[in-house]
């Protein structure tokens, strides 16, 4: 089976009750982008990869069309099978794996869906059906912060991130307790996320002040050299989120013991092919992560949602939807959906979900 046509679409999705706030981003509406591959056999699959702002990683959603618009003509005629595809995407251009994974889920899709296999299937088997995700806090003020913990607990998420950052630290460190007051006792784990924006100091005094309270602290700081700065000084467990931008840095981090987990992005990682040994090299290690994704709709849910579903139950913390936080779906009857704090696996071959292309307009790119 091989790739007969590439379709590039761009869709907006206005975030619910927004903005939705970051330590170093504003969230009102983020760009999403679809890729749809039609094979020769006639058979579709859906790709999405949606940067959520230009400053949360070193991704825009401008770029992944243009990097899709640049790899798609060499695409055509290209076997659907990851690992042929992966060297054909890499000799077409070099880097942006945010834009190569719309391909390659798009490609799990197709593949899955010509087999008769749920892409779950083809990353080697689903131990669950029903996959754990966890609610996110924006940064916002203590008291409403610990409201929301609250609610979370009472809906039945299993585990709570809070967002941190951008603000003097004992405003976090309030926040940080008071939460913990809202959940304690309930089961549910705690993240603090400081997606990058805590000095090493401002991370140490963190830890430090809430030695009680057992969260683990989800890239507190910007840098690898800052992780390794203040690894031996806290007695919180460290997990990389944004720092792991390939497979190769995840390797290092996990080896050398520098972190206790990831929050590890499909679409940052360059796919459902490189997540796949993402996961093992995590399974050797002992090591806990997520299978989320920055934002985007239910393709990319659904993607997050196959590969969590083969992760070892003890070592999955989850799947991150941007589903509660944005409106609509592009399957109204299969779309993703977070309900008590849990995913349903989509059924049926493929990802399981089938958009109504019709929402997303004419393609920016086709080829
Ligand atoms: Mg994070």
């Amino acid at each position: 089976m091989r790739i007969a046509e590439i379709h590039v679409y761009r869709h907006d999705l206005p975030v619910l009750d927004g903005p939705y706030e970051l330590a170093l981003a504003e969230v009102r509406s983020v760009s999403t982008t679809l890729v749809e591959l039609v094979a020769d056999t006639g058979h579709v699959g859906w790709g999405e990869t949606c940067p959520v702002g230009p400053t949360y990683a070193e991704s825009h959603a401008a770029g992944a069309v243009a990097a899709l618009s640049e790899m798609a003509p060499g695409l055509r005629g290209a076997e659907v099978l990851p690992i042929p595809l992966h060297r054909r995407m890499d000799g077409l251009l070099n880097g942006h794996n945010y834009a190569k994974a719309a391909v390659d889920i798009a490609a799990h899709d197709l593949l899955g869906k010509h087999l008769g296999v749920s892409v779950s299937d083809l990353l080697g088997g689903a131990v669950t059906d029903r996959v754990p995700s966890y609610y996110s806090t924006g940064v916002g003020p203590p008291d409403e912060t610990a409201r929301l913990a609250a609610e979370k607990r009472a809906e039945g998420y299993p585990r709570l991130q809070v967002k941190v950052g951008g603000r003097p630290v004992e405003e976090d460190i309030e926040t940080i307790r008071k939460v913990w007051e809202a959940i304690r006792g309930s089961g549910m784990r705690l993240a603090v996320d400081g997606n990058r924006s805590l000095t090493t100091r401002d991370a140490l005094r963190l830890s430090r002040e809430c030695p009680d309270i057992p969260f683990i602290m989800e890239q507190p700081c910007n840098t690898i050299e800052d992780l390794q700065k203040i690894r031996s000084q806290v007695s919180h467990g460290i997990y990389m989120d944004e720092n792991s931008t390939s497979l190769n840095t995840a390797i290092t981090a996990a080896g050398t013991g520098l972190v206790d987990g990831f929050g590890m992005k499909v679409t940052r990682i360059g796919g459902l092919h490189p997540m796949r040994a993402f996961r093992d090299v995590c399974a050797a290690r002992n090591l806990p992560h997520t299978c989320d994704d920055s934002w985007g709709g239910d393709i990319i849910a659904a993607a997050c949602t196959h590969i969590g579903a083969t992760v070892a139950p003890e070592l999955l913390e989850g799947v991150w939807l941007a589903a509660p936080y944005i409106e609509g779906h592009y399957d109204p009857v299969n779309g993703i959906r977070a309900e008590g704090g849990y995913i349903e696996r989509p059924q049926g071959p493929g990802l399981g979900v089938t958009p109504d292309a019709g929402l997303f307009g004419a393609p920016v790119a086709s080829c």
